[in-house]
């Protein structure tokens, strides 16, 4: 199929999943206990709109004149790879599918995609819209099932041709090594994260404490970019701490299909344990638990918006990604201790800035070892922006044209010219 057919074919897909997407927003609900409202005007959204992007860009992928010295001629192909095998997670079931697949149809794959088990709803509606908007069968295949079996079939299949992978840090070296064992596919890895949220003095302290809420409570702390050490400047620190204690407290918890409510439950019992069992690690290694720290009913798996202070870089709340609704406030004094605590863990996923000092917006943005920095806002995807990880956040880029390489493979050829001597 020609790009400019395929280019049509999503954007048609992208047409009949803005039709649904009161139902698709609800699977989600149902599935990750996420906020109705916000999958109907965030989620699905943001999905149709990176479906779009990519769907522009199927009949612009080109090749390079290679300047080949000598009697010959030159130039690159750019073929898709083949079949890709997309591991999502189940954070954002609807926005993990799309960033995947988007840029691999557009490149002229083929996807076998794995929802993750907690949430196959959504992916198997898609397939379903896929159809109906003309995909051919057996161009997107939704295989429902858990990672160390459905996954790890992908991962390990010598006719999966690349693996793009969205998950733990964990799961990602499984993959790798499973790719590597097989047939050496490449693999694209978008994995946890630990982000720094720097506030200096000079910030406005309403608006940082809103940001770093968002930051840190938003889709109830299960993104990978959530903004979990939020590392404050000591002129601001107590009225921030102050505001920020309240702020969490306003955050109101419960059930997402209301309209009203800014938090649903962690995903399942195993996530709700984990959190509540980082927080006794708070507990026990000397932080200060000043707001949270338990469960918000006696049903559910709903937790308390929960704010740490006195935390140190050596903890494990300020090490390990927790993926729940818990901040690590922490005090710092200069510009250099700061980018140094920023860059103290084994992630670099994002980091966010607030200042109004465009000297030290620039100074920080350059000196974070991160894929992606927010200035003065926080969790600003675009299709356009490159987003991926540095250091153990993973590597291949997720968005942006460039997404499109991991499901390309260049080819040079070179042709003599007539008097060539061969
Ligand atoms: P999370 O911590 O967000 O649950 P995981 O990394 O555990 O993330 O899971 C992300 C995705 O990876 C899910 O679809 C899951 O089923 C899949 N997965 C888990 N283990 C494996 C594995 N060994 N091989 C392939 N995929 C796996």
């Amino acid at each position: 199929m020609s790009g400019y057919e395929r280019g049509r074919l999503l954007s048609k897909f992208a047409d009949l999943v803005d039709q649904h997407t009161e139902e698709l927003a609800a699977l989600d609900g149902a599935d990750a206990g996420k906020l109705l409202l916000v999958g109907k005007v965030i989620d699905v959204p943001s999905a149709t709109q990176m479906l779009r992007y990519y769907a522009g860009a199927a009949d612009k992928i080109h090749g390079e004149v290679l300047r080949v010295s000598g009697k010959y001629q030159g130039y690159s192909l750019r073929e898709p790879v083949g079949v890709a095998g997309v591991i999502i997670p189940w954070n954002f079931p609807t926005m993990m599918f799309f960033l995947k697949v988007s840029p691999a149809l557009a490149a002229g794959c083929t996807v076998v995609v794995k929802p993750a088990e907690q949430t196959p709803l959504s992916a198997l509606y898609y397939a379903h819209l896929a159809k109906l908007a003309g995909v051919p069968d057996g161009v997107i295949n939704v295989v429902p099932g858990f990672g160390h079996t459905a996954g790890a079939a992908i991962t390990s299949h010598m006719d999966v041709d690349t693996v793009a992978f969205t998950g733990s840090t964990e799961v990602g070296r499984l993959i790798m090594e499973s790719a590597a064992r097989s047939n050496l596919k490449p693999v694209s890895l978008e994995l946890g994260g630990k982000s720094p949220l720097i506030i200096f003095d000079d910030a406005d302290v309403d608006m940082a404490v809103n940001l770093s809420r968002l930051a840190i409570f938003f889709n109830k702390g299960e993104i990978c970019a959530a903004g979990s050490r939020v590392y404050v400047q000591e002129g601001i620190y107590d009225e921030f701490v102050k505001k920020a204690v309240e702020a969490a407290q306003n955050w109101k918890v419960g059930d997402p299909f209301d309209v009203t409510t800014n938090m649903g439950p962690q995903v399942d019992k195993e996530q709700f344990e984990k959190v509540l069992k980082y927080i006794e690690h708070g507990k026990s290694e000397g932080a200060t638990l000043l707001t949270g720290g338990k469960p918000a009913a006696a049903k559910g798996y709903y937790i308390e918006p929960t704010i740490f202070v006195d935390v140190t870089e050596d903890m494990k709340i300020a090490q390990e990604e927790i993926f729940g609704p818990v901040m690590a406030l922490m005090k710092f004094k200069t510009v250099d201790e700061v980018i140094e605590k920023a860059n103290c863990t084994r992630y670099g996923l994002v980091a966010g800035i607030v200042t109004k000092s465009l000297d030290v917006a620039n100074r920080v943005s350059r000196a974070v070892r991160a894929g992606t920095v927010w200035v003065n806002c926080y969790f600003v995807f675009d299709p356009d922006a490159p987003f991926g990880g540095f250091k153990m956040s993973g590597f291949g880029q997720d968005q942006g044209l460039g997404a499109m390489d991991k499901f390309l493979q260049v080819k040079s050829v070179i042709t003599a010219l007539p008097d060539s001597p061969w």
